[in-house]
């Protein structure tokens, strides 16, 4: 206890200086970061396939003085992963991983803007779409090149090791976890902080929003095939129709969330995906169905897990189904990923950073989202190392505010006029990762 308030009183008292040096470094920094940012762009990757981006992040880790390994990361299928690892050893002290994330979304781009993706790629079934960066990891990615500059600018204000990751597949949610499974840690150390940020729609650029203790959900991703037994459409009673015990079992897991669940700790099952069936007078044989759930509580995840499984069973029995042609509910835990928990007494830490470096009333306490990370994972099983992730502010001000004043909200993450105000968000994400880094590294 006394030993972190030392702390605290000695990162604040540190932080108007260095916050007035770095922010004369970013100034001169900030015209090449912008040209990177919107290369980076135009030049989208899907999660997997972050070749590029990885090649030029780990240039411009090497080019500021980092020790630089990339190609870490192995899947569950043994293919290799494109993740960065950049090494800063400055004396003794605490090691900080700082990490970004690289991967861009199968969307076609719609901002308009001079600097958007014409990149063109197929999905698994073959449809023609298009790569965006539609969640800002090209935010996210050229905000760690600049940290890394002004740390490695600012080393008489710091001591310790910084870890930076250039993360793939975090779409995709296995990248975290390759770069863990190809032994991160044993291979470069083990971290004793970890923080990071992502631009949100919530905030305009320029603010940052921080939430403590539970800050986003966990992700499973589980897959259902409800089976019956098909025939001809006109003669029903000779089969057993798996469309309608699917509709029956899609309404029926609805009760989860609302009956099964304790209202005082937040959960979601959506239903994403259905396929069934080839023609409309033929009953096919089974139904496959695509969920998500979201929750925070280990106990709301099993819960979930245990009433899609007991209702899918309940549906076929009820329908007389025999036993082999009972459903099957499988959970995919490489596309799953733990909720994510802000460590309280570093989330306090981090937040009276920001108030000094941004302006108290530019730093706002967020709620918790049921949207999923995987950077949580770097703070292993059980929240070993305490991690901080934070909102970075993305939206031009000035449409952000018209946005609000009409009780609206412009695109968001995952759509195709995802649009941050580069200038002002790459340069508080820096100034803001920048400031946080030293303040921990005291
Ligand atoms: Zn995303
Ligand atoms: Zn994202």
């Amino acid at each position: 206890m006394r030993a972190s308030s030392f702390l605290l009183l000695l990162s604040l008292s540190a932080a108007p200086l260095a916050a007035q040096d770095n922010s004369a470094f970013l100034k001169q920094q900030m015209p090449g970061l912008v040209d990177t940012y919107k290369d980076l762009h135009a030049h989208p990757e899907l999660s997997h396939f972050e070749q590029r981006t990885s090649t030029l992040l780990a240039a411009e880790l090497r080019k500021a003085g980092y020790t630089v390994t990339d190609h870490i990361g192995v899947y569950p299928d043994g293919t290799h992963a494109f993740g960065v690892v950049g090494i800063l050893k400055n004396g003794t002290g605490p090691t900080l991983l700082i990490r970004a994330d690289m991967d861009a979304l199968p969307i076609i781009e719609q901002t308009g803007t001079t600097y958007a993706s014409h990149v063109m790629t197929k999905t698994k079934s073959g449809l023609d779409t298009g790569v965006m960066h539609a969640c800002g990891h090209d935010v996210h990615t050229t905000v760690l090149i600049g940290t890394a500059r002004a740390l490695a600018a600012a080393k008489s204000q710091w001591h310790g090791t910084l870890m930076l990751i250039g993360q793939p597949s975090e779409e995709t949610i296995d990248g975290a976890k390759a770069m863990l499974a190809d032994h991160l840690y044993e291979r470069f150390g083990k971290p004793d902080m970890v923080i990071g940020l992502h631009d949100t729609n919530q905030h305009a650029a320029g603010t940052i929003g921080i939430t403590a203790g539970p800050a986003m959900a966990s992700s499973t991703s589980i897959d259902v095939t409800i089976r019956g037994i098909g025939g001809h459409g006109s003669s029903p009673e000779v089969g057993r129709d798996p469309i309608v015990l699917a509709a029956m079992y899609i309404l029926q897991i609805q009760t989860i969330v609302s009956r099964e669940e304790d209202p005082r700790d937040p959960s979601v099952v959506t239903v994403g995906d259905i396929h069934g069936g080839t023609k409309r007078n033929i009953i096919p044989d089974e139904v496959k169905l695509e969920l998500t759930a979201r929750a925070f509580s280990d106990k709301a995840r099993q819960t979930i897990l245990d009433g899609l499984r007991q209702m899918a069973t309940g549906v076929a029995t009820s329908a007389g189904l025999p036993p082999d042609k009972m459903p099957t509910v499988t959970v995919l835990e490489d596309e799953s990923t733990p909720s994510l928990y802000n460590d309280p007494a570093m989330s306090a830490r981090v937040k009276a950073t920001l108030e000094k470096t941004l302006g108290p009333s530019n730093v706002f306490d967020d709620l918790r989202q049921m949207g999923s990370e995987d950077v949580g994972i770097f703070g292993l099983e059980g929240n070993k190392v305490p991690v901080v992730y934070f909102w970075l502010g993305a939206m031009y001000p000035n449409r952000f505010a018209t946005a609000k004043a009409a009780g609206k909200e412009l695109p968001g993450m995952h759509t195709n006029k995802f649009e941050p105000d580069p200038e002002p968000t790459l340069e508080t994400g820096v100034r803001s990762l920048t400031a946080v880094a030293i303040s921990l590294l005291q």
